[in-house]
């Protein structure tokens, strides 16, 4: 109940007032259970505005970010997204209560297994969950009606363009290790690609064959 409450503050405070006002992902964020996807021990900042660690160096996106980056895909309700960095699993819950399916790829697999678990806990049924390298895509169920790539690359990695259906967006962190810029990136159907810049961003570095080498950040 008190996490209910706090999460409610939260779409008010951190995400309605930062002009996300998509019903669907204000209602996702409203009911997706944050708290079950970090320790017990931060539990208590679960619902606070910020990200949060994870262990393996990695982190659980900022409410605010999974918000606006659930948003830019500019949802319907019937897509097959895929989102590159698993990670904790909280933005892959929340896209699950939004779309018809999610293909998910997480390099690292304890955390994989600890987002499975949780997945199946809350009984998301639409996850398509696999541990790899996600710069390289998802090819045997391209394309797809959107891509969300939730750690940050060098440039944009040219797999993620060619897995993309005509109209569908690309939401992807460019740009150096530690400050990147949030782009959308749409397929047009004369095969060009229209690019821009939503906002800056910093978030943990893609680690591919398309992405950066790991030096054990
Ligand atoms: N949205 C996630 C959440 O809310 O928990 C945040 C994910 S975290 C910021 C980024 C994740 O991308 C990390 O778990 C990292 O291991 C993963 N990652 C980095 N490079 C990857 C790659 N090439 N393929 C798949 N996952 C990758």
């Amino acid at each position: 109940m008190e996490y209910a409450i706090a999460r409610r503050r939260m779409v008010e405070t951190q995400i309605m007032r930062r002009n996300i006002t998509d019903p669907a992902v204000l209602d996702a964020m409203r009911k997706t259970p944050r708290h079950l996807f970090v320790a017990e021990g931060l539990r208590a900042h679960a619902y606070t505005d910020t990200s949060l660690p994870i262990g393996e160096k990695q982190t659980i996106s900022q409410p605010f970010m999974v918000a606006a980056m659930s948003a830019a895909l500019g949802l319907q309700g019937d897509e097959r997204i895929l989102e590159i960095g698993t990670g904790s699993g909280y933005q892959t819950a929340v896209l699950s209560s939004l779309v018809s399916r999610v293909y998910t790829i997480e390099r690292i697999s304890s955390l994989a297994g600890r987002a499975r678990r949780i997945f199946d806990q809350l009984h998301l049924t639409n996850i398509n969950l696999k541990v790899g390298d996600g710069t390289i895509g998802w090819k045997n169920h391209a394309p797809f009606d959107g891509i969300i790539v939730t750690a940050g690359a060098p440039e944009v990695p040219v797999e993620f363009l060619e897995q993309l259906a005509v109209g569908a967006p690309l939401i992807v962190p460019v740009g150096p290790r530690g400050c990147q810029v949030l782009l959308r990136v749409i397929r047009s159907e004369d095969g060009s690609y229209e690019r821009e810049e939503l906002m800056d961003c910093r978030f943990v570095p893609l680690i591919g064959e398309q992405g950066w080498q790991d030096n054990g950040d």
